[in-house]
């Protein structure tokens, strides 16, 4: 059986130790079985034993080996369409479900950190920067719009304000979230498995699951062995494949990409971003930044449509880097790495069930480590028999792309450059 390691990145060279978990052998049962050892995975198993379930976790690579050990690691609260979007495309009360919601994501982590002591480097404080005057705008009336929902925890940023805080020329101002922070996500993802074997679950890593046979008591079939359970959690996001077809047409992996400079002098790193915050530009193929506890910057964008590697992802990365900050030109890039989040067409996530006992929660499209975090909380609760929050995601409608499997990736790529062209100008 082929063995898949982490790929080379920053996280991966920086993890704290953990043990390889070896493959599923044999038959077993159990209340739950989790497909995929990443945040969704890991926080759906962790609520649920937390409530007495027995869980069973399959994971084809590592944990954290998706998304989640790769990403830039920034708390960002809310979800990849904004609440406006979702009082447009929910009732009214799913609506207020959702967005009650949207900033338990970040608390959920801290308080995942807290118990179990996670070591991941988590700092508070995360800033939203603006390019264009329509930009300026927009977080104005988000500010508003997040208080509606009854969260003060945001401050706009003028110009010289956001100068105090990112050292870069690019900015007309911006909004800091004091609830929005940053991660070594890996360590996240790590620590969580770890809380999961405290609690009595049990990992399996190299073990992907290769069908599901569906009915009263699913059966899941791996490589060199099976696992009955009353339920079934699919979360495999971007990575999953076609495991479950009614899922694959409504969703799109792509891939984005991240370097980390070499350390910078204590100066220089207190010179770019004082307060340590992480920063997001506001564009829709956006930048993301942050240091990392050794003081590096970790700089990520650029989005491959259809998720395909490529092939010098400094060339991608790096001028963007340049733009935001000139005064690294002579830093070095110790590491590259690409990792793959699911796109829907709305940007809201999926969330769903399969028959009684299947259930999914998949494609938060780019925003993903606070919303991850919830749908553990919402698909436990669904388990337990309390199925309201769960509900209120699961009437977000859903559309296939146009074009189905072969059209998708290049209409994607042209709306894309549509909206590319749209932050450029300004407009
Ligand atoms: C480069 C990058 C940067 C990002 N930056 C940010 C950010 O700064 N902030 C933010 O909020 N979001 C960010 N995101 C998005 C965020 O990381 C994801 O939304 C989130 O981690 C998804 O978690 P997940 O558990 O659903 O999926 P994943 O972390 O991808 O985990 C899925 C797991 O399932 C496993 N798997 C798949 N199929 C099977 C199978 N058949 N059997 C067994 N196992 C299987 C995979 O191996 C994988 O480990 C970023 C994403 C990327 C790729």
């Amino acid at each position: 059986m082929p063995h898949t390691d982490y790929p080379a990145s920053y996280y991966a060279a920086s993890a704290n130790p953990a043990p390889s978990r070896p493959p599923l052998e044999g038959d077993l049962h159990t209340d739950v079985c989790v497909i995929g050892a990443g945040y969704t995975g890991l926080s759906t198993a962790l609520f649920l034993l937390e409530h007495g379930f027995k869980v069973v976790v399959l994971e084809s690579a590592r944990v954290g080996f998706g998304a989640s050990g790769r990403n830039g690691g920034q708390i960002v609260n809310s979800y990849s369409r904004d609440l406006d979007t979702i009082e447009r495309s929910a009732s009214r009360r799913h609506a207020e479900l959702i967005g009650a919601m949207a900033f338990e994501g970040g608390q959920i982590i801290r308080e995942r950190v807290e118990r179990y002591r996670i070591d991941c480097d988590l700092k508070d404080g995360g800033i939203f920067a603006a390019i264009t005057s329509k930009q300026l705008r927009h977080l104005e009336a988000q500010q508003k719009l997040w208080a509606r929902y009854g969260y003060d925890r945001l401050e706009l940023l003028d110009a010289q304000a956001i100068r105090r805080s990112v050292a870069s020329e690019r900015y007309l101002g911006g909004m800091l979230d004091l609830g929005g922070g940053h991660i070594h996500p890996l360590n996240l993802a790590l620590g969580e498995a770890a809380a999961v074997e405290s609690l009595g679950g049990v990992i399996y890593e190299q073990t992907p699951a290769l069908s599901i046979e569906r009915g009263e008591n699913p059966l899941i079939h791996t490589p060199r062995g099976k696992v009955t359970a009353r339920f079934v959690v699919v979360a495999g996001n971007a990575y999953l494949g076609n495991l479950l077809p009614e899922l694959t047409a409504k969703s799109m992996p792509c891939g984005t990409q991240v370097i980390a400079t070499e350390p910078l002098s204590s100066e220089q790193a207190a010179s770019l971003i004082p307060q340590d915050y992480c920063i997001e530009d506001c564009n829709y193929l956006l930048d993301y930044y942050r240091l990392s506890a050794d003081k590096r910057l970790i700089y990520g964008g650029g989005v491959v449509y259809g998720a395909r590697d490529p092939a010098d992802i400094q060339a991608i990365i790096r001028p963007k880097m340049l733009k935001t900050f000139p005064q690294l030109q002579s830093v070095s890039i110790d590491y590259a790495w690409t990792g793959n989040f699911l796109l829907t067409l709305s940007r809201l996530p999926q969330v769903g069930r399969l028959g009684s006992n299947i259930y999914y929660s998949q494609g938060c499209s780019g925003h993903g480590v606070t919303y991850t975090h919830i749908a553990g909380k919402i698909l436990a609760e669904a388990l337990r028999g309390q199925a309201e929050r769960f509900d209120a995601f699961a009437s977000l409608p859903h559309y296939p792309f146009p074009g189905g499997h072969s059209l998708r990736v290049p209409l994607s790529a042209l709306g894309a450059m549509y909206y590319s062209l749209r932050d450029r100008l300004g407009f």
